[in-house]
């Protein structure tokens, strides 16, 4: 059994089998600490490892965390789980979408991190060498505070095919409606694949609220994919989804107004206008179409817009 301790367990006091033990995991060279609970099962088995709140405005994926963490029972685990949420509990507190307080940076755009990096380098860092001691990442993520989504789910395509293939079935067993590879290489599960750790990139919820019904679909969720992986006992249930190839993220090129002029779950052509950013006056600035065939994963929703923020993304099929 790989076993998932991090050091900040000091020597002699490693949790026993059959036990959960909670606390924070501190970020060398930063203020941040960040709360994790481990669960040691009573059985051998697998070594998983679950963040939520990378990024802080997701809210659904948090409250899951904290509810996943107070009812997994350690007698009924297989192996360990260690469960880190919110990551990013400044950027949480501060109600911040994307970034983090400390630097200005998208932590899940520096992954894997530097050890002797900015605030967000080091807490990618951090989760990195987690990842690499896990058998299994599962990254819970959301539309944020200014984003509505239609729930996915976001695989690697990078690193070892088997285990990428192993990502892309987990990745359907949550039940959402799409599953995408992504071949990039500087956010959470893409250092994973690098490091050969499977895993995923989950997306429920959005626009900053987050409902009992939400978090109670992504903890039967997450428990599917737990019991595919023998941690915890019990069927699986299989799930239609539809595999799309990849998720092209129209970015902005203008400060301004924005203006999208297609909606979540729309099938829509190349070519086809996505929306327009006008200035503060109404003046269209630019107008921006899709690249490719394909369904609206996501869109912002917020009327302001700045420079290379993310405006919409498509699923290709
Ligand atoms: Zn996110």
């Amino acid at each position: 059994m790989i076993q998932l301790i991090h050091p900040h367990f000091p020597a002699g006091k490693t949790p026993t089998p059959n036990s959960k033990v909670r606390g924070f995991i501190p970020v060398p060279g930063t203020p941040v600490e960040m709360p994790f609970t481990f669960i040691h099962g009573a059985k051998p088995g697998k070594a998983i490892l679950l963040t939520g709140g990378v990024h802080g405005g997701e809210y659904p994926c948090i409250e899951t965390a904290i509810q996943l963490a107070n009812e997994l029972d350690p007698a009924e685990v297989s192996g360990t789980i260690l469960i880190i949420s919110p990551v990013n509990t400044a950027a949480f507190l501060a109600r911040m979408q994307y970034y983090g307080p400390f630097d200005g940076k998208n932590l899940n755009r520096v992954f894997p991190g530097k050890a002797t990096g900015t605030v967000s380098e080091r807490i990618a860092y951090a989760v990195y060498q987690l990842q690499q001691a896990a058998d299994f990442f599962l990254d819970l993520h959301g539309g944020d505070i200014h984003e509505g989504l239609v729930p996915f789910v976001i695989y690697s395509k990078l690193g070892d095919p088997a285990k990428a293939e192993q990502s892309r079935l987990a990745s359907a067993l949550l039940g959402f409606p799409y599953v995408v590879g992504s071949v990039s290489d500087n956010g959470s599960i893409g250092a994973a694949a690098q490091a050969g750790t499977p895993g995923f990139l989950a997306e429920l919820g959005q626009c900053g609220r987050w409902s009992p019904e939400e978090v109670d679909q992504y903890k039967a969720a997450v428990r599917n994919v737990l019991r595919s992986l023998e941690v915890i006992p019990g069927a699986v249930e299989q799930h239609q989804v539809a595999f799309l190839e990849k998720m092209l993220v129209t970015t902005a090129t203008e400060d301004g107004c924005w203006y999208p002029a297609v909606q979540l779950e729309d099938r829509v052509k190349k070519g086809q206008k996505l929306g327009e950013i006008r200035d503060y006056f109404g003046t269209v600035k630019a107008e921006y179409l899709s690249d490719s065939d394909g369904i609206v994963l996501y869109l912002v929703t917020s009327l302001a817009i700045t420079t290379n923020d993310p405006l919409c993304a498509i699923g290709v099929l």
